[in-house]
């Protein structure tokens, strides 16, 4: 057969469990046979992590800034148990957190909203696309115990020593205390990701903070992120017919909770790590969440949102049929491919990701699914049918 012919490399992260079980079929079964893939591999699982002292997945991030696409694999983030199941060397960071730090980039989820799986709320007929800003805040927080009788203040310095003191609390009881920053540059990467990436998918942009409570540090999102649109994209987005809007968190949530979808939803780094869960929850299943990392200039990651599903693996391992969910992983494929096919002006191979996501989403609304998402399927006349993790691959593999 004639396959598709790509002219540039993709740059193709493996990884870890489950994930990297589905990985190799889905590439043997839906891609490989229509498409002369050309990807540049790094492979991101543990063992290989391990032995390169981690030197591999700086190399795919920085094959990414030089390339501009790629697809990634779930992978491990160790933790003790980790450490002593895989004999590591050390407790090596979380692969996507280094990964970003390297393309300074905006996570963007998006649930897949196929036929026949009906949301929790079944107002949200769009998907709403979640950007979490990952940097700062909480997750760089310093914190402690304070004892009563003490006193706990915020002090600046420079160089040449005291700038300012405010009184935090003078504490009659015991209690605890935190201190937390974020940078004006990376807010307003944030914002230039969330802006750009909305641009191209025509989506508006609802962002919310608490600037009412907090005057200063909230406020300074809530001013930066109008900078940025107003002198680099408010122009573009009137050409493209949507808008920006930034409300308080509250009205955001309310807004998103009450919309058919359809908009991208910028949070601060808390909001986002929890109204990403709850966004996923309302759409069904963890299988069903894409997921990709969008740098200010311009460079594409593509995943699934969901982890290694070590459950799965460890009962693959044993020999047991497994009926793990590969859309997600299938969509970060799609994604790459597409986006590859749109810079590089490769109609065949943009049309191809727009066939292969058909295929999926014909199997499951003709009721070929994996099993976490049979108790969520309700459509007229016709019947869920629970598939082993490769016989769906199959499934999808027929239809296309
Ligand atoms: P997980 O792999 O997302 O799985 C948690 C549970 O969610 C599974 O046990 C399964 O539930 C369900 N699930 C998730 N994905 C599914 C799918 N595709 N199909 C069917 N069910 C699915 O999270 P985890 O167990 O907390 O983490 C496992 C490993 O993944 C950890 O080592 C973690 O570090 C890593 N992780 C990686 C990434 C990433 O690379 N982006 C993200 C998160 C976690 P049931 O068991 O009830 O079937
Ligand atoms: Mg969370």
């Amino acid at each position: 057969m004639n396959r598709i012919k790509m002219t540039t490399p993709i740059v193709e992260m493996d990884g870890d469990e489950m994930t990297r079980v589905l990985w190799r079929w889905i590439k043997q079964l839906l891609i490989e046979p229509y498409v002369d893939l050309r990807t540049e591999y790094y492979d991101l699982g543990l063992p290989e992590r391990d032995r390169t002292d981690d030197a591999v997945t700086t190399a795919a991030a920085e094959a990414t800034r030089r390339l501009g696409v790629a697809v990634k694999c779930a992978t491990i983030t160790p933790n003790a148990q980790r450490v002593e199941e895989y004999g590591l060397k050390k407790m090596w960071k979380s692969p996507n957190g280094t990964i970003r730090r390297i393309l300074d980039g905006t996570v963007f989820r998006e649930p897949i909203l196929i036929e026949g799986i009906t949301p929790y709320l079944p107002g949200w007929r769009k998907p709403v696309v979640l950007a979490r800003h990952a940097y700062g805040d909480v997750y760089n927080a310093v914190e402690c115990r304070v004892r009563a009788g003490q006193t706990a203040y915020l002090v600046v310095e420079d160089k040449d020593g005291e700038v300012s003191r405010l009184k935090v609390h003078g504490f009659d009881g015991d209690g605890i205390v935190q201190g937390m920053h974020n940078l004006d540059g990376s807010i307003a990467s944030f914002a230039r990701s969330c802006f750009g990436y909305a641009l191209e998918r025509r989506l508006p942009v609802w962002f919310g903070a608490k600037d009412t409570i907090s005057k200063i540090y909230d406020h300074r999102f809530k001013d930066i992120f109008d900078e940025v649109y107003r002198s680099e994209y408010a122009e573009k987005f009137a050409g493209a017919g949507i808008e920006y809007l930034y409300t308080l968190i509250d009205d955001a949530v309310a807004r998103v909770v009450r919309s058919e979808g359809g908009v991208l939803w910028a949070c601060k780094n808390y909001d986002g790590d929890v109204m990403s869960d709850m966004v996923a929850t309302a759409c069904g299943s963890l299988g069903m969440m894409s997921s990709v990392l969008v740098s200010p200039d311009g460079k594409y990651e593509y995943e699934a949102a969901h982890g290694t599903v070590t459950r799965h693996y460890y009962k693959y391992l044993k020999g047991e049929e497994t009926s793990t969910n590969s859309v997600a992983t299938i969509w970060a494929w799609s994604g790459a491919l597409r986006k590859r096919g749109e810079l590089d002006g490769n109609t065949a191979l943009a049309d191809f990701a727009d066939r292969l996501e058909r295929a999926v989403v014909d199997a499951i609304s003709s009721g070929c699914m994996t099993g976490d998402l049979v108790p969520l399927f309700r459509r007229e006349g016709v019947q869920a049918r629970k598939l082993s993790s490769r016989a769906f691959l199959q499934e999808v593999a027929a239809r296309l």
